[in-house]
């Protein structure tokens, strides 16, 4: 028997097969009942596994929706059975205890099912983490309740995101000539319309850099951007934001070149600059990958049955850590969000119409971090 160990960004995976198949994953979570030993005479082996190592890298990339993989899983013929039905659970989606019972023909055996479910040598490649409660909750999972939701988290931000892609396209955020006139649109941006925006952009008589707002006074800026609103205001927010600038000698590789979590740090010590501004700016303007977290996020991951934290930090983690790190991902997700609430899901959603058809007004699972 082979086995090998691999790293992701929720846990370590523990591989075991022979020629026969796979017949053991382990979800290394250090939660949960499931124990696990390699055994000694086992060898570790990586390379024996290279299609499952490449097939689940996919699946955590969003790149693989399911598994082609010769599976040994040893069991009684009804978990089999059981396993069996599992694998027909498409990705993204969920099935009860109850639904599964159904499927195999014995409509009374609910409590068997979860049993089995337990019992799964191979969760992951046979997913026993898309079976929930009747109500929506997560019921239980072998290696802890976490995996299971983020797991169930990451298959529906990829379906959502594929989904999103297929039918609007890449939307080229942010539109902007140079990355200083993108954080200028973020600021401008607050509180208006993207078209009033536009209209301030346009003021400037000259190319738009940091020197430029440093050298025209607080009332002409204010005049030049008044189609934004709260143009008083917004001009010292410019003001300050080519200060800022200066400190890297208006070079923006300079500015690049420091961390994220510093640029994150010091863009919200500038007057003005909430976190959803400074995560815009770090994402559209920087480079670094900090998932933006508006107005219609919320509206739309409450509406599709996701619950999310109150705490914007809190949010914004929780997408990060159930998507691949990714900055074009994360550049296009939200910008295809903003769309979709746009177009469909607004404040009175236009369900009727939206592609989104298994959304309307059910919950498809309650997610709580
Ligand atoms: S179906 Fe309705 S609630 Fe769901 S995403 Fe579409 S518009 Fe929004």
């Amino acid at each position: 028997m082979f086995y090998t160990i691999i790293e992701n960004r929720l846990c370590s995976i523990i591989l075991v097969g022979d020629e026969q198949g796979l017949s053991h994953l382990h979800l290394d979570t250090g939660e949960g009942k499931r124990q696990f030993e390699i055994i000694e005479d086992w060898i570790e082996n990586s390379s024996f596994f290279d299609k499952e190592i490449r097939q689940i890298d996919e699946y955590f990339s969003g790149e693989r929706t399911s598994f082609e993989l010769d599976l040994n899983p040893q069991g009684t013929q009804f978990q089999r059975k059981v396993w069996e039905a599992l694998q027909s659970i498409p990705y993204g989606e969920t099935r009860s205890y109850q639904e599964i019972a159904i499927q195999i023909g014995n409509p009374k055996s609910c409590r068997a099912v979860g049993m089995a479910n337990s019992k799964n040598p191979i969760p992951l490649i046979v997913p026993c983490h898309r079976v929930i409660g009747k109500n929506g909750s997560m019921t239980g999972f072998a290696h802890g309740i976490a995996i299971k939701e983020r797991l169930l988290l990451t298959e529906k931000m990829m379906e959502l995101y594929n989904q999103f892609l297929f039918h609007y396209g890449n939307q080229d955020w942010w539109p902007a000539d140079s990355p200083f006139e993108m954080m200028v649109g973020a600021i401008l941006t607050q509180n208006t319309a993207w078209t009033n925006v536009e209209k301030a952009i346009n003021n400037f008589e000259a190319e738009l850099t940091p020197g430029l707002i440093r050298d025209i006074n607080n009332e002409k800026l204010a005049e030049i951007i008044r189609p934004s609103g709260y143009h008083n205001q917004k001009a010292i927010k410019l003001k300050v934001l080519a200060d800022w600038m200066a400190d890297y000698d208006d070079d923006i590789d300079k500015i690049k070149s420091k961390s994220g979590e510093t640029l994150r740090a010091e863009l919200l010590g500038i007057h003005g600059i909430g976190r959803e501004t400074a995560d815009c700016i770090l994402t559209y303007a920087l480079d670094q990958p900090y998932f933006v977290i508006d107005a219609y996020t919320r509206r739309l991951f409450e509406r599709i049955g996701i619950e999310v934290p109150v705490d914007y930090d809190d949010f914004r983690k929780m997408i990060e850590i159930s998507i691949p790190k990714d900055l074009n991902l994360y550049n296009e997700f939200h910008a295809l969000i903003v769309r979709h609430c746009k177009d469909y899901c607004q404040k009175t959603p236009k369900c009727e119409a939206c592609f989104l058809q298994h959304c309307r007004g059910r919950r498809i699972f309650n997610i709580k971090l």
